[in-house]
């Protein structure tokens, strides 16, 4: 139970109160910090959830591939706790399992953290003071480390071969018997061992398991049980540290890295919680202390399956292909299993330097089900503090949406909106993410959803109907056009005539202001008829003009931007140009006609891949309408 030191007379105003409460804390003793979680504050003790001074973490992976969602976030965790606590985060490569290990994958795992934000401290191309930083690199210092527990007595060698353990145990299991190692070569002498070993035979190294329950405790999920003491057949696990090859295993390897580079905070995926036992055992032989543990639960998929490296969706490489940002990444990832008690506005949108300021060591208990939904809502967020803030940061998002532009439609399509050369497609992204930042989730989503800005082929929606024209059906402006017997042909009429008053595309608004202007006026002259032809069957008083305005802009943003919702649709026409908005208003068919003695260049593009026409063309190209 937290209160005042009993030696201090002085009890503060809040600790009085608590006293008068019943103590909550007792109930629930096992998620209790440690002490050493106790900080001096003042004159009191006030517990917190974090180190007491600065943090040495780690984030220690197998170079076996890319990294994929849930190791992100254990890097993530484990980075944010040095950070917060004035720390370092030291990056280690554990690649003693040369089965698994891919060529480059170092590279790639270093390159994946940079991207996500996450810079280590100590490690692979940084250095320090503790290297080297990968595993492979560090083979004579578990030889030594074993060696030193042979000569205490705290391991022995084992000479049976994989075979015969691999008969014994199933002969075992057969008998219903634990299937641990029987402990046959426990009993050698010491100078049997030794004299086997000098002769070259060959042997792993086992630790001595002393069949007691060693007290650890879990951050996450309080006291660890060794469930073997309820066991009447008490077996020993007497795990392997030092294979025939005279490699580590992960216990070992771990163990001993940790304790040389003075790692205070261990966090790590809740699947090594079973291994702890093992790992504090090591420390106890080797007279170290341990670090403070904090176990986190797994990252489950929808379906409530652990994340698999075959699940393409939370592969790091298909989220950076869909324009995740790493800081929209990292803010979804620290709300997967941390408790973020405190935070009361705002508690979803929290950028890296806000993260840094309040991550703590208060973990969930439970696997938390990872749902693209909540990274879809925090993205637009963080694109607008992009869009926001300009500079290299912005220029790399609107790089990530001219990328899926040219993707998803091709050269020949973004000509045909008006775009013939990269200049111009920046400086329409540019544009579009200034306007419409607010629906920035998945990049690919995002320029569909902007079809019309980049191609001149109508949407298409998953029914088969081009843009929405089938919601317009029951709208009130549609059945006002009807009892008044206006067309679409007139407004079509009425809108070149006022937004074209010369031949062809020429005499266009020359400001947006100026556009917004024209509009009005088309909407004035609907209003107008409403107002003098008297129906005495529609009765709408006083709501003609709104009427009249939300019929010209939705029947504009159906011939213009395909119905689709997006940003301003005046400030959209603008940017479109002038003789785009006249083509679509007309709905014209508008194809790319080289000019005679032009090449029509094939260009190796994307789109080839979707089977679309891919047409590269200069930026003096003009667009030509076929009848
Ligand atoms: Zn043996």
């Amino acid at each position: 139970m937290l209160n005042c030191r009993s030696s201090t007379p002085f009890i503060c105003r809040s600790c009085r109160h608590r006293l008068a409460l019943p103590s909550r804390r007792q109930l629930n003793f096992q998620s209790h910090p440690p002490e050493s979680t106790y900080a001096e504050h003042g004159t009191r003790l006030r517990w917190t959830w974090l180190p007491e001074g600065p943090a040495r973490t780690r984030f220690a992976p197998s170079p076996t591939g890319h990294l994929h969602l849930g190791s992100i976030r254990t890097a993530l965790f484990n980075y944010l706790i040095a950070k917060r606590t004035g720390g370092q985060f030291i990056l280690r490569i554990e690649d003693t399992d040369d089965k698994r290990t891919v060529a480059d994958a170092t590279e790639r795992i270093c390159r994946d953290l940079r991207w996500a934000g996450i810079q280590w401290d100590e490690g692979p191309e940084v250095g320090g003071p503790d290297g080297p930083y990968i595993q492979s690199e560090r083979l004579s210092l578990y030889r030594t480390a074993t060696n030193d527990l042979l000569e205490s007595g705290h391991a022995y060698r084992c000479f049976c071969n994989e075979a015969t353990l691999k008969a014994k145990a199933e002969s075992r299991l057969k008998s219903g018997q634990p299937t641990e190692y029987d402990r046959t070569c426990y009993h050698i002498s010491k100078e049997q061992s030794d004299d086997w070993a000098a002769k070259g035979r060959a042997h792993v190294i086992r630790l001595k398991d002393t069949g007691e329950m060693i007290k650890g405790r879990d951050l996450t999920y309080g006291v660890m049980v060794d469930h073997r003491k309820s066991n009447p057949e008490r077996t020993y696990r007497d795990p392997i540290l030092l294979k025939s090859n005279g490699l580590p295993t992960y216990h070992l390897a771990s163990v001993v890295d940790d304790h040389h580079m003075r790692i205070t905070h261990v966090i790590r995926g809740v699947e090594w919680l079973i291994s702890t036992q093992t790992h504090l055992a090591l420390y106890e032989a080797f007279g170290w202390k341990p670090p403070t543990f904090a176990h986190v639960g797994l990252l489950l998929d929808e379906k409530g399956n652990k994340l698999s490296k075959r699940e393409k969706t939370f592969d790091l490489r298909s989220i950076q292909n869909e324009g995740v940002l790493p800081e929209a990444l990292c803010n979804f990832l620290a709300l997967m299993g941390w408790k973020q008690d405190g935070l009361k506005d705002d508690r979803d949108f929290l950028p890296m330097e806000k993260l840094k300021e309040l991550f703590d060591l208060r973990f969930t208990k439970s696997n938390p089900t990872i749902s693209l939904a909540k990274l879809w809502y925090l993205q637009p967020r963080h694109a607008a503090v992009r869009v926001e803030a300009g500079g290299a940061k912005f220029e790399e998002l609107v790089q990530l949406v001219m990328d899926a532009a040219e993707w998803e439609f091709g050269p020949y399509e973004l000509l045909l909106a008006g775009i013939s050369n990269t200049d111009q497609l920046r400086s329409r992204c540019k544009w579009l993410l200034k306007a419409n930042a607010k629906n920035y989730t998945s990049v690919t989503r995002f320029v569909r959803e902007q079809a019309y800005l980049f191609s001149s082929r109508p949407y298409i929606s998953e029914d088969g109907l081009p843009a929405k024209e089938v919601e317009y059906k029951g709208k009130v402006w549609r059945i006002a056009m009807e009892s008044y017997g206006i067309t679409d042909e007139d407004i079509r009429k009425k809108a070149v005539e006022v937004l074209f008053p010369k031949n062809g595309s020429d005499g266009f608004a020359e400001t947006v202001e100026e556009l917004k202007a024209r509009v009005e006026s088309i909407v004035d002259c609907i209003t107008c008829i409403f107002e003098n032809t008297k129906k005495p069957q529609v009765v709408w008083p006083g709501s003609e003009r709104r009427i009249a305005s939300a019929l010209v802009y939705s029947i504009l943003r159906s011939w213009i931007a395909w119905g689709l919702s997006g940003p301003n649709l005046v400030e959209a026409m603008y940017e479109l140009g002038p003789e785009i908005v006249r083509k679509r208003i007309e709905k014209v068919e508008v194809r790319y006609v080289p000019s005679p003695g032009q090449a029509v260049q094939e260009v190796r593009h994307r789109s080839e891949a979707q089977g679309k026409d891919a047409v590269s063309a200069d930026a003096s190209t003009k667009i030509e309408v076929i009848d």
